[in-house]
């Protein structure tokens, strides 16, 4: 079995007082490997509960959460081969910007020689050949954001999980970004799950666009089919 597959997945919070909140109600959903698949919902609907449960970040009271086969939760968080990436408390301020591309290969211990090949080739990527030196305190919000982007790919993860990745931007940049993301998740083949409140975004990154309401998908369907949807 490839790919990520999602059964019945309910997540629970018990609440300050009485009574519990289901988050995410019996959720069914499938991501081919290579896909990109956007979870597009109003603030409240369930989307960063759905994606902490197929990180193994929060343990679902029912269901289950496979990756190519395997039950999430049965491999430790290190070997999962996931990559992380959120809108905010994302860079190591103490690094330089090579430094905090290079955190996931210094804890996947690739040698030293091959580390610097693969910074330079990530910022390369992102479009921030050169910027390897630079203190992370002297980027601007963007370029904060693509290094974030570089660390996450990184280590080449099977499964990228991104929460609302952009949204700290402003709109010209989150524009901008969008389109850079969607060429990178494609030439590298990476498999993500997006989470966004933002339809252009969603529409602009994602082969297929999960719409999510009261913690259960409405829809899913490609952006064209979505876009031309009653
Ligand atoms: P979204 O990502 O779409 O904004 P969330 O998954 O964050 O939605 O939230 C879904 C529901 O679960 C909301 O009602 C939210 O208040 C609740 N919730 C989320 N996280 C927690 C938590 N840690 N404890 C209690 N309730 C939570
Ligand atoms: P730290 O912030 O931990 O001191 P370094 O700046 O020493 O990190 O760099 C971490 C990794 O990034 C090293 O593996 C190094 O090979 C690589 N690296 C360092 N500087 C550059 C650069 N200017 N361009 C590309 N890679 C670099």
């Amino acid at each position: 079995m490839t790919g990520l597959s999602v059964r019945d997945l309910v997540v629970r919070y018990e609440g300050p007082g009485r009574g519990w909140t289901t988050a995410v109600d019996r959720v069914d959903l499938d991501v081919a490997d290579g896909e990109v698949l956007a979870l597009l919902g109003p603030s409240g609907s369930g989307k960063s509960s759905l994606l902490r449960a197929v990180a193994g970040l929060e343990p679902p009271a029912a269901g289950s959460v496979t990756w190519s086969g395997r039950d999430v939760t049965s491999v430790p968080v290190h070997r999962r081969g996931f990559g992380l990436m959120f809108q905010d408390g994302q860079l190591f301020p103490h690094r330089s910007v090579a430094g905090n591309v290079a955190y996931g290969l210094v804890m996947a211990e690739v040698p030293r020689a091959e580390r610097g090949r693969r910074v330079e080739l990530l910022l390369e990527t992102v479009g921030l050949a050169g910027y390897g030196s630079r203190a992370v305190s002297t980027l601007s919000g963007g370029q904060a954001q693509r290094v974030a982007l570089a660390r996450a790919l990184a280590p080449a993860p099977q499964l990228l999980l991104l929460d609302e990745p952009l949204s700290a931007l402003d709109r010209g940049l989150r524009e901008h970004l969008t389109g850079e993301l969607h060429d990178v998740l494609r030439s590298t083949g990476t498999t993500a799950l997006y989470v966004t409140h933002d339809h252009d975004e969603a529409f602009t990154v994602a082969d297929r666009v999960a719409v999510m309401v009261d913690g259960r998908l409405a829809q899913v369907d490609s952006p064209g089919r979505l876009w031309h949807a009653p």
